[in-house]
């Protein structure tokens, strides 16, 4: 009989899931993936086998509408398609691990009232994060589940790139730069030594621009600094949030608008950034092909704050060797990866147009000084690594 590990990364509005199986005595291995998208509007489960190909795409009932129900839905397509088999092991992307949690950890009541004290550092995503541990204990009791963090990579840090530089008092309650799509950075610098083994020891600016979009500099496949900081707010410009904001401007709404906390926690987290800016959508495929003032603004203030900080996290770096594009946008967007590299030159990128267009790994001329490369990420497979790992599963993926 198979025996299956579930990888779930679980958002607002939106439940990816990752199905790893084991038949006895062999290796895990990825059986499907796939996410349940829409959740509370218009709820839809797409899923893909380990070749890529559609196994699922299917309308769900409109009473999918928070995350148990979403969980309940899987585990009904779960069943439907799985029927039989049991699930050893769960393992959950949990977005902000705070001082207490620098390495993935296996779910206790204990951990989990920790993990709730940290919802106001992550109010876009830790809710959810828990919630579907939550329904998951719910409905199978006693399974091991285990929390990855996205802060986990960047731990270990210089004492100056983690520093928040308020009094002490208030750093000693945990206010320190943590760092975030550590899951996504690991999974790259876990395969760069195989893609790109000239630059895998040296030292690279990776750029995860997705809905949240940050930079992670490494060196020798190790977090030196990033843009993201005490909360996913801060450095770059992303969908919604508005990245590096003067605290003054904080203040000022406080102080000066009147708004309330709740208000502010809003406009900080859900409707600044490209959103903000542009007034029409979040989504860079909506911004990218309009003539309107406000999309071409909040798409040139996109890629004017990316090639600011990559200029600040070369300066951490001292030069760099490479720079990689990741993510929904960094993937997906010729556009985007373009205007950045171009606004990059200066480092040494020898941009190449074709290899862009035509959507290679390498986007730089074969003699460029500085390499650039496109490299799909996948959290899921590093959340499965960390979970085998932690509860000893042996054939670990
Ligand atoms: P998250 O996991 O944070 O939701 P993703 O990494 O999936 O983010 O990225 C989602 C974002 O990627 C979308 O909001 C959209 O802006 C962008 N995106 C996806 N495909 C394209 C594309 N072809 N061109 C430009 N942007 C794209």
């Amino acid at each position: 009989m198979a025996e299956f590990a579930l990888i779930l990364n679980a958002g607002s509005s939106s439940l990816k899931f990752f199905i790893c199986k084991r038949l006895l005595g062999q290796p895990w291995e990825l059986e499907s993936r796939g996410q349940i998208d829409g959740i509370g509007t218009a709820p839809h489960l797409k899923a893909k086998d380990a070749s890529g190909s559609s196994i699922a795409d299917i309308d769900l009932p409109a009473s999918v509408q928070d995350g148990s129900n979403a969980i309940e839905a899987l585990a009904g397509w779960l069943r439907e398609n799985y029927g039989g088999s049991s699930v050893v092991a769960v393992g959950h992307r949990v977005v902000h691990g705070g001082p207490h949690f620098p390495t993935p950890v296996v779910i206790t009541p204990e951990v989990m009232d920790n993990l709730r004290r940290l919802i106001p550092l992550a109010p876009l995503h830790q809710p959810y994060n828990l919630a579907a541990i939550e329904a998951v204990a719910e409905r199978i009791p006693g399974i091991p589940q285990v929390a990855c963090f996205d802060t986990s990579f960047h731990r270990g840090q210089s004492a100056v790139a983690e520093l928040v530089p308020l009094p002490a008092h208030i750093r000693q309650a945990g206010v320190q730069r943590y760092g975030f799509h550590g899951l996504s950075y690991e999974y790259i610098a876990s395969v760069l030594p195989e893609i790109a083994p000239s630059i895998a020891p040296g030292r690279v600016i990776v750029a995860h621009l997705g809905s949240g979009a940050s930079l992670c500099a490494l060196r020798n496949g190790k977090s030196v600094d990033s843009t993201l900081g005490f909360t996913a707010l801060d450095g770059l410009c992303m969908g919604t949030r508005p990245g590096s904001l003067d605290p003054g401007v904080v203040l000022y709404l406080f102080q000066q608008l009147g708004l309330s906390a709740s208000e502010v926690e809003a406009i900080l987290y859900k409707k600044s950034g490209l959103l903000g800016i542009s007034g029409v959508s979040n989504d860079m495929r909506d911004l990218l092909p309009s003539d309107a003032p406000a999309a071409r603004i909040a798409v040139d203030y996109f890629v004017y704050q990316c090639a600011k900080h990559i200029g600040a996290l070369a300066a951490t770096l001292g030069g760099i060797d490479a720079l990689v594009f990741t993510a929904g946008i960094g993937e997906n967007s010729p556009e985007i990866r373009r205007r950045i590299c171009q606004a990059s030159a200066w480092l040494g990128i020898q941009f190449d147009a074709a290899a862009n267009e035509s959507r290679q790994a390498l986007i730089s001329t074969p003699g460029s000084p500085v390499s650039a490369w496109v490299i799909p990420t996948n959290e899921e497979i590093m959340i499965a690594r960390h979970t085998g790992r932690l509860l000893g599963l042996a054939g670990n993926l």
